[in-house]
């Protein structure tokens, strides 16, 4: 037995020394930058691809309506590009007119480096920010030259394209483009959600516009007595009251000393347990010189989120550094707890909408991680709209409560 051991390592150390060397040298070279760059890669490729299939079917269609065009040629071009393998314009222009970093289609300002890499605005600053905390010249993804705010430029054509390209209305599912589909989806759709006029003596009626009139038309709230209109308008001056006190509270801990805030970015992972689930985490982030990362749960890791159509997204922050040692009077060195109040909220490139709400928690070496706590959505429509993005990007708060 440990003789044909031995004999195993004895023959197999001669030739994988040189390749074990190799591979290591190979996986330290990838390293962090692995995946942003083979996702670059991949979205590279099939820019590259879908740019040369949209030359080509370009070309071919100059050879088919131009003057010179041959009427009795045969359709080689076409034949070349079936509509299935090739796929449609808008699909191709996609990969074309997509953020070389997240993959999206950018929903604001488009950035590029001086090779013409496009990134969105929220990439971009990502990039910045996270060379900013590492002290290093921000590179951009693809081919590593500078990035910076005067090296990178605008690409107003691109914006435009993207502005252009068709996008579902969430009511009606129709196709619109881009640019058209906001005012589409407050002023036009029939399907958009509204509410009763008399949502302002209590009513709490709402549905699609085209349903609007028949219920206005029967609604009882107009013919409600004062009596029981005092009632519902006390239940509403409650609830604004309660809006009142999270705002107070919110501007009472933007007078706080120390305050920081960051964009943090949750990215989807799926966990290799028998059933896969999946869960969210941001890279580590620097608020308040201290390290953190926010983990974020669908369902609260129920077994199989997919099979109940209710959706919730929880999150917890965690202190990843260690809290700092302070010496008391007693010469003892004791760690007191790093007491903050926190919030999440939509950042400055996404639509998602969140209701405020403050958390505590005592960070401390025992302590560092807070419970799973909602991420507060309106309901799960939003989160799976936010589900369905490939990355949930947020702004984080963090207040530290000095004593
Ligand atoms: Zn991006
Ligand atoms: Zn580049
Ligand atoms: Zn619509
Ligand atoms: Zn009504």
């Amino acid at each position: 037995m440990s003789s044909l051991e031995e004999r195993d390592v004895g023959v197999a150390a001669p030739g994988s020394s040189a390749s074990g060397g190799l591979g290591l040298g190979v996986g330290l070279g990838v390293g962090a930058a692995g995946a942003a760059l083979e996702a670059a890669a991949a979205a590279a490729g099939a820019a590259a691809a879908a740019a040369a299939a949209m030359q080509e079917e370009a070309a071919a269609a100059i050879r088919r309506d131009g003057p010179d065009a041959d009427p009795d040629e045969p359709p080689k071009k076409r034949a070349r590009l079936p509509e299935g393998e090739a796929g449609k314009l808008e699909e191709r222009l996609y990969s074309v007119l997509c953020c070389t970093v997240c993959l999206d289609l950018p929903k604001a300002s488009v950035y590029q480096c001086t090779n013409g890499h496009l990134m969105c605005a929220g990439c971009f600053i990502h990039l910045l920010a996270d060379s900013r905390l590492k002290e290093e010249q921000a590179t951009c993804p693809n081919c590593r030259c500078e990035i910076s705010k005067n090296l990178c430029c605008r690409n107003l054509a691109v914006e435009k394209a993207v502005s252009e390209l068709p996008a579902d209305c969430p009511f009606c599912l129709k196709h619109f483009p881009r640019s058209g589909l906001d005012r589409h989806q407050k002023d036009e759709c029939q399907d958009r959600v509204t509410q009763c006029k008399y949502k302002r003596i209590g009513c709490p009626w709402q549905g699609p516009f085209h349903e609007l009139p028949a219920h206005e038309g029967e609604c009882s709230h107009p013919t409600k007595t004062g009596t029981e209109l005092m009632g519902i308008l006390g239940e509403m001056d409650q609830s604004h009251r309660r809006d009142m006190q999270l705002y107070n509270s919110i501007f009472g801990l933007l007078c706080y000393e120390k305050i920081g805030f960051t964009e943090v970015q949750f990215r989807p992972y799926r966990t290799d347990d028998f059933i896969t689930r999946l869960y969210y985490e941001t890279p580590r982030f620097t608020v308040l010189n201290q390290t953190w990362v926010l983990k974020a749960r669908v369902n609260d890791s129920e077994r199989n989120p997919n099979l109940s159509c209710k959706r919730t997204l929880s999150f917890q922050l965690i202190l990843k550094s260690k809290v700092p040692e302070h010496e008391t009077n007693t010469k003892l060195e004791v760690n007191s707890p790093l007491e903050c109040s926190f919030l999440l909220l939509k950042g400055p490139y996404d639509d998602v909408r969140i209701k405020p709400v403050i958390h505590h928690h005592a960070f401390s070496n025992d302590t560092n991680e807070t419970e799973y706590v909602l991420l507060p959505i309106s309901d799960s429509v939003e989160c799976n709209k936010l589900l369905a993005a490939k990355n949930i990007n947020l702004r984080l708060f963090i207040f530290q409560i000095q004593k």
